[in-house]
């Protein structure tokens, strides 16, 4: 079977910034299409139905979020952000609005081609979601076994909490994927216990005491600072 050859929107009103986008795809054989305002986002995405999204947050018509909550009314495909650098709440608010990923800007071009990358195996696996689930997890030498409630690394049982069985579960479903601090309360915790930051932290602590050789360089787990924790493929 031929490789898939995956289409991209480009949203982006800085001509610089699309220029190098553009040249980017265009290297690695990317189809493309590239627009510079929120509402030629929105029908672009709604006539062309591309693979992915390149969204810039800040638009001259409208807030990049908003085009996040108008796309996912009717689509889930994958939406990267490309945000402007230290605003961490926009970041939040773009995940939380339904964005899969997010670069800051400046970002390189190697940065951006690997988190396409990242992004066409998620989209793989969903294509996969059709058929039926998966009942074992792996990454590197973690594995899960859903419907036995076993973790392993590198062929050791480990003994997990219920509470970091539910996180590790919950970062392995959504491998590749930043999830915002407040996104893993919620799931985690439930609604009625939002916002105890401090436990996350500890259970993310005991966490990767377990699963990571270097607890303060961790291989699984990534910390992306003031936003949440990801997942990495290993
Ligand atoms: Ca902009």
């Amino acid at each position: 079977m031929p490789e898939r050859t995956y289409s991209i929107l480009v949203v982006e009103d800085d001509p610089a910034v699309r220029n190098l986008v553009s040249t980017a795809l265009e290297s690695r054989c990317y189809r493309h299409t590239a627009v510079a305002t929120g509402k030629a986002a929105i029908a672009s995405a709604a006539t062309s139905d591309p693979d992915i999204v390149l969204l810039d947050l800040g638009l001259p018509d409208m807030d990049g979020v908003d085009v996040i909550k108008r796309i996912r009314t009717w689509s889930n495909m994958p939406i990267i952000v490309l945000s402007a650098r230290s605003e961490d709440a926009d970041k939040i608010e773009a995940l939380d609005a339904g964005a899969d990923d997010y670069l800051s800007k400046p970002f390189s071009v190697g940065e951006l081609l690997a988190r396409l990358r990242a992004t066409e195996r998620h989209l793989g696996y969903r294509e996969e979601d059709a058929l039926p689930q998966r009942s074992v997890f792996t990454n590197g030498g973690l594995v899960i076994d859903y419907a036995a409630g076993i973790v392993t690394l590198d062929e050791a049982p480990l003994h997990l909490t219920p509470m970091e069985y539910k996180l590790l579960c919950l970062l392995a479903h959504n491998i590749d994927r930043v999830l915002t601090h407040q996104y893993i309360l919620h799931e985690v915790w439930g609604a009625s216990q939002e916002g105890d930051l401090a436990s996350l932290r500890v259970f993310m602590g005991t966490l990767r005491k377990k699963i990571e050789d270097n607890p303060s360089r961790p291989r699984y787990i990534q910390t992306h600072v003031g936003v949440g924790y990801r997942m990495v493929r290993v």
